[in-house]
């Protein structure tokens, strides 16, 4: 076997074709979304007043298993893929373990994270239904910068809705959304009813991912040509987002190697349910076994100390209600550094899977995430995501009780992004004045109270 290089490429004509739908593999399929106010099954038709045609199809197929990649999309990917598939020797030589360690990169654009891969589809289907433009809130920021730059590729018109203190905290996000032609509304906005009437009631508030995801949806049916999209937790978007599985499964038998453990952060889901989705799909069709493993925030734990139910996406309850593990739409997770992990629920397909026992699920705690970080950045050079840097954590663990075992395990880990904007996180770290939030079994029990009874 020849020796595995630094990093590992595809060449053009190795690139992925098609998506890979891991609902088809499925034995017990994703439960469907629910119309909140009725408890009825979502059609294409209710799904298509929100979201693009073609999305809403994607969004419903349970079946098709793989869906092929438009040759535009195609075309766009190449600007930016094959993402590298590194091998950390440097990691490796530094924990002094005998494990192997790799990490597919998906950092290496300019939005700095994996969202691109779904951004521009999603952007691509409102082109080709002949929409003016989309709507869609971010959290951090990185899911707007994609977006913007998938419709400023396209020429469609954006309007993001930035949880307020995202906003200010984050100023170079914002301008980099408007150097790409996005328009940036810090939210709670009045310029929605519902952001109107938050506003209303807590006039100090600082936003909140579920009011501004309401705020999205409602400015995009509220004007003509306009729809709303997501950059995670849909089936949709773990759809687009199995181009990194399949990149990375591809680079892997090109040297016969066999992962024995892949690890992935997980926020709404999109990157790990993307990185796993090959791999599952052996495990359920009996071909393969891997530990698969899911990492989250001791902040935002839905994996591991959520309710497996349907609740609502949105604090407005507006969007369909989905079966996931949840915290609850009320759910105030405390504030931490990684943004894009603090969501209160689970992608639906990710859920079933570790409802299933296809994949397990650990918290870690932010203090001990940026010392990975750090001990990442400085010997493998770059500048990792705080999300990506969960996943770092419990690799860097796992490679730690292999120099102890002697056990030379295979480990690939997500890394799903760069932290450049996240520098006041380091510096707080730095400084040491960064402190770990957990919420209580009082708070995560406040947070279920108010599940809705749908489905039951
Ligand atoms: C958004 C984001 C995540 C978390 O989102 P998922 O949908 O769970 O993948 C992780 N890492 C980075 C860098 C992100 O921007």
């Amino acid at each position: 076997m020849a020796t595995i290089p630094y990093k590992i490429y595809l060449s053009e004509e190795e690139l992925p074709q098609a998506w890979y739908n891991v609902r088809a593999d499925m034995k017990v399929k994703p439960a469907p979304l629910l119309n909140p106010a009725t408890g009825a099954p979502m059609t294409e038709d209710d799904l298509s007043a929100v979201f693009c045609r073609e999305l809403a199809r994607q969004e419903l197929d349970n079946d098709t298993p793989y869906i092929e990649i438009p040759r535009e999309i195609r075309d766009f990917y190449k600007m930016y893929r094959p993402s590298p598939l590194v091998r950390a020797y440097c990691l490796e030589q530094k924990l002094d373990t005998p494990a192997k360690i790799y990490y597919k990169f998906e950092g290496n654009n300019t939005s700095g994270s994996h969202k691109l891969n779904s951004a521009i589809a999603q952007a691509y289907y409102a082109k080709q239904q002949g929409l003016r433009g989309v709507t869609t809130e971010t959290g951090a920021g990185q899911w707007g910068t994609a977006l913007s730059m998938a419709c400023a590729y396209l020429g469609l018109d954006l309007h993001v809705f930035m949880v307020k203190c995202s906003y200010e905290q984050k100023p170079f996000r914002r301008e980099v959304m408007r150097t790409y032609g996005a328009s940036v509304t810090p939210s709670p906005s009045p310029t929605t009813a519902i952001g109107r009437d938050i506003l209303a009631r807590f006039p100090d508030t600082v936003g909140s991912l579920g009011c501004a995801i309401s705020e999205a949806v409602e400015d995009a049916v509220s004007h003509e040509g306009y729809r709303y999209v997501l950059g995670s937790v849909l089936n949709q978007v773990l759809l687009h987002q199995s181009v990194i599985g399949l990149e990375t499964q591809a680079a892997l038998d090109k040297y016969g190697v066999k992962p024995d453990m892949i690890i992935g952060c997980a926020g709404g889901g999109s990157n790990l349910g993307g990185l796993i989705a090959p791999f599952v799909g052996q495990m359920l069709r009996g071909e393969a076994q891997y530990d698969i493993v899911a990492v989250e925030p001791a902040s935002c734990p839905s994996l591991t100390r959520g309710k497996f139910a349907y609740d609502f996406c949105d604090t407005g309850k507006i969007c369909p209600a989905a079966k996931m593990y949840t915290l609850g739409s009320g759910f105030m997770p405390s504030p931490s550094h990684a943004g894009g992990l603090r969501y209160h629920g689970m992608s639906p397909i990710v859920s079933q899977l570790y409802h299933d026992g296809y994949l397990r699920a650990v918290s870690v705690e932010q203090t001990k995430v940026f010392e990975a970080a750090t001990f990442f950045a400085r010997c493998e050079g770059i500048l990792p995501a705080p999300e990506s840097s969960h996943a770092i954590r419990v690799a860097m663990d796992e490679a730690i009780r292999c120099r102890e075992t002697g056990e030379a395990k295979t480990i690939v880990l997500g890394l799903t992004g760069t932290g450049y904007f996240d520098m006041y996180a380091y510096g707080a770290f730095n400084d040491g004045t960064m402190s770990d939030h957990i919420p209580t079994d009082d708070d995560i029990a406040r947070g279920l109270a108010n599940l809705p009874h749908l489905g039951e």
